[in-house]
């Protein structure tokens, strides 16, 4: 056994790093069983090699032993084009290739090994001699070149027939690997074992990034990146080797004594000059050999403060594809705003809705199941998703074929989820860039910051467009009541119109049967008779109700029309209410209710209406016998009411129309104000006006109430409520300014 020198080291060193590839390749999640073969079969090759030269194998013959490495380099071969064709997933189908290697491999060593009687001489023709070692180390040569070959040739076909950009650029880092491979075997065969070994090893570990790197890096610039670092680590490599050299010079120079000064200015030039300058250098390095690329922050910087103040949707479509297409070179891309919806089984999901500024090609909507792989994806991982991922992942096998075929009719390459707190609120959906390139890491975190900067812009767009929306439906709405209250004024008009046509037209036959049963209730030879006087007295008093409907609805329609002029003139409270007592005494003695009047005398005159104000006050006493049991208790009251700054009241008189009636439910308190409107069933109405319950026409209170704005007073109610066993009661107040305000204010409102 001889003693161990470099290139034993170096064997040793290279197996270390092969072991580690085959136990990193079989430890991963998803083992890779071939990179692990091929790095084991290297460390066998390495072995032959030592075996070789430390003599290891004395039992074999020394022929045998020194061609052990070129089996090995065969063996190498064979499994690196199982390596290759699982690479490129292509389909295995059957263990051909693995067959006629190891057919080619146990022939050879047969013959070798002398197990078959093989001569030594193995043809011999005219001259022309094969002998059997040379047949041995051809036929090796020959099945490396043929299984190289195949290997190459494999990659190149798929090379060519792959538009993927990212299963290309894995193709290339193959096609790296495999030269590195060949070039350090071919080296080797011409016995340069030490660089050949090298570059095997660098070709193996090429291998092992690649199939153990899920996104690899653009393989063109991690060339030029690996090359830019050569030549920076070249260039630090010279200006050491020129320091170390003026330092021995100026210390020849100088004599030993100044070595610590000499050191010292050294130490200095380095220092300050050595970092700027290398820095410098792989900066022109980098621009000579990578090519100019775009500046992340500058693009970042520009983007957001452009979309930052768009609050239209579309606009921020519009604008986002632009820019993000013109600093990535895309020519289609696409935004989507993400709603959350709820499905008809109360499923949640997401509807994912293109932003256009104007109709065109725009993609159709999607609804992804939150249970989707797709969704769940965008949604909880948040990251960059490509197509090819989509496509090769196992995770996406399972995606429906709705989102498929949405996927396929888009025809992007990206997905860039945006979120906006923790809700997804929108994609980016990229398509292919111009160059074929494919999106590379620095580019998917380039978008993931600029779909991070997005959010703010698009969820302000969207809340203005909701709110937009809003706003239009408010303004349909209120075009809809505009509408319907225009409908309800001509309704109001219409029954206005016919109510004072009517009444009207009834007045004259009216007054000629109230003339003429007067003149039958005069007749002597009528009035002797009991039965034709009774009749004549029904038709008088019937025909005389009639009359006050009629004048009543003629009030309502005056009202209605703004015709009611005033007849103003001093009018004394207390008289009006005495003299209208009067009226009452029979209905009152009828219906053996008290009547009292209090503190009326004392009230100051007031400027109205008169006439008016007895029609008022008509109602109001009418409503209070009607309303109240026999027995009950009927009280009008006054008071004088005091201007006041802070409720802007004028001074004037307050009179109180009390009754101990059935009452009045509050929240019927404004209502009964209004024409035509009846607490009571009118069915269950009695017939006589003074009648407890009796009829009426439901006017008395919007008379009173047309009356009394008129006159720029107002009327109300208070009552407890409606409870026709208790008798709550109510309390008209009707307030009438002292004077007129149209005798100080010109503008009146009537
Ligand atoms: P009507 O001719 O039916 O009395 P009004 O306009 O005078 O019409 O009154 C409207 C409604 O207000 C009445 O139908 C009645 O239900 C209610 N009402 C008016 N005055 C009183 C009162 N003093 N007590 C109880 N209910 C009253």
């Amino acid at each position: 056994m001889q003693s161990f020198g470099f290139i034993e080291l170096l064997a040793i060193a290279q197996t270390v790093v092969y072991l580690l590839v085959a136990v990193l390749a079989l430890w991963r999640q998803k083992a890779q069983p071939h990179q692990a073969l091929y790095a084991l079969v290297s460390v066998l090759w390495l072995a032959a090699q030592l075996a070789l030269i430390q003599g290891w194998l004395p039992f074999l013959l020394d022929d045998f032993t020194a061609r052990l490495p070129l089996y090995g380099l065969l063996l190498l071969a064979v499994t690196l084009l199982w390596f290759a064709r699982a690479y490129l997933s292509v389909q295995e189908g059957s263990w051909g290739w693995r067959l006629i290697g190891l057919a080619w491999i146990a022939t050879l060593l047969l013959v070798d090994s002398n197990l078959v009687a093989v001569p030594e001489e193995m043809w011999f023709r005219g001259g022309l001699m094969l002998p059997r070692d040379n047949f041995i180390v051809g036929g090796i040569v020959l099945g490396w070149c043929f299984f190289t070959g195949a290997a190459t040739l494999m990659t190149l076909l798929v090379y060519r027939r792959t538009r993927q950009p990212l299963q290309r650029n894995r193709i290339r880092y193959l096609a790296a690997v495999l030269f590195l491979v060949f070039t350090g075997e071919a080296v080797f065969l011409f016995a340069y074992w030490s660089l050949g070994s090298l570059l095997h090893l660098s070709g193996v570990l090429v291998g092992a990034y690649a199939t153990l790197n899920a996104r690899l890096p653009s393989f063109r610039r991690a060339v030029l990146r690996s090359l830019s670092y050569l030549i920076t680590s070249g260039l630090a490599l010279l200006f050491y080797l020129a320091a170390l050299m003026l330092s021995y010079a100026t210390l020849r120079a100088t004599g030993e004594a100044n070595l610590w000064l000499v050191g010292l200015v050294l130490a200095a030039a380095l220092a300050v000059f050595f970092t700027p300058l290398l820095g410098q250098a792989q900066k022109w390095l980098d621009r000579l050999i990578a090519g100019v690329s775009h500046d992340p922050a500058l693009i970042l910087r520009q983007y957001s403060q452009t979309i930052s103040n768009i609050l239209d949707l579309g606009l921020l479509a519009k604008v986002v594809t632009e820019l993000i297409g013109q600093a990535l070179d895309i020519p289609r891309s696409y935004l989507f705003a993400v709603s959350h919806e709820k499905d008809s089984e109360g499923h949640n999901s997401y509807r994912l809705s293109e932003v256009m500024d104007e109709g065109g090609d725009e993609p159709k909507d999607i609804i992804l199941a939150e249970a989707s792989t797709l969704c769940d994806y965008l949604h909880h991982q948040r990251g960059p998703l490509t197509q090819s991922e989509i496509d090769s992942s196992p995770r996406f096998a399972e995606i429906t074929p709705d989102e498929r075929g949405w996927l396929l009719d888009l025809q992007m390459e990206l997905f860039v989820p945006i979120h906006s707190k923790d809700e997804w609120i929108g994609l980016l959906a990229l398509g292919p860039k111009n160059s074929g390139e494919p999106f590379w890491d620095d580019d998917q975190s380039l978008l993931a910051s600029l779909a991070d900067q997005t959010a703010v812009a698009l969820e302000n767009a969207r809340l203005v467009e909701s709110l937009v929306r809003l706003n239009n439906d408010f303004r349909r709405a209120i075009a809809a009541l505009d509408q319907a209250n225009r409908n309800l004024e001509r309704l109001d008009r219409t029954k206005t119109e016919f109510i004072s046509v009517a009444s009207h037209e009834l007045r004259t036959p009216l007054t000629l049967i109230n003339g003429y049963s007067q003149v039958l209730m005069e007749e002597p030879s009528l009035a002797g008779n009991a039965n034709y006087a009774k009749m004549i007295s029904g038709i008088h008093s019937g025909a005389q109700r009639l009359q006050e409907v009629l004048e009543s609805m003629l009030d309502m329609a005056k009202i209605d029309t703004r015709e009611l002029q005033l007849n103003l003139q001093t009018v004394h409270m207390g008289e009006l209410i005495e003299s209208l007592r009067a009226e009452f005494d029979t209905a009152l003695q009828e219906r053996n209710q008290k009547f009292e009047t209090v503190d009326l005398a004392s009230l100051r005159s007031i400027q109205a209406d008169r006439e008016a104000l007895r029609k008022v006050f008509y109602h109001l006493l009418v409503n209070a016998i009607k309303y109240t049991p026999d027995g009950g208790k009927i009280a009008v009251s006054g008071r004088a009411v005091l201007p006041s700054k802070d409720t802007l009241i004028e001074s004037g008189v307050e009179i109180i129309v009390s009754d101990t009636g059935i009452g009045i439910d509050p929240s019927l308190h404004d209502v009964i104000f209004t024409k035509f409107y009846q607490t009571s069933d009118l069915a269950l109405h009695s017939s006589g006006k003074t009648k407890f319950k009796g009829a009426g026409s439901g006017l008395g209170l919007a008379i009173a109430k047309g009356i009394v704005d008129a006159h720029f007073g107002r009327i109300w109610v208070e009552s407890e409520g409606y409870d026709e066993t208790r008798c709550p009661g109510s309390q008209f107040h009707v307030f009438l300014p002292l004077r007129h305000p149209e005798k100080t204010r010109p503008k009146a409102a009537i």
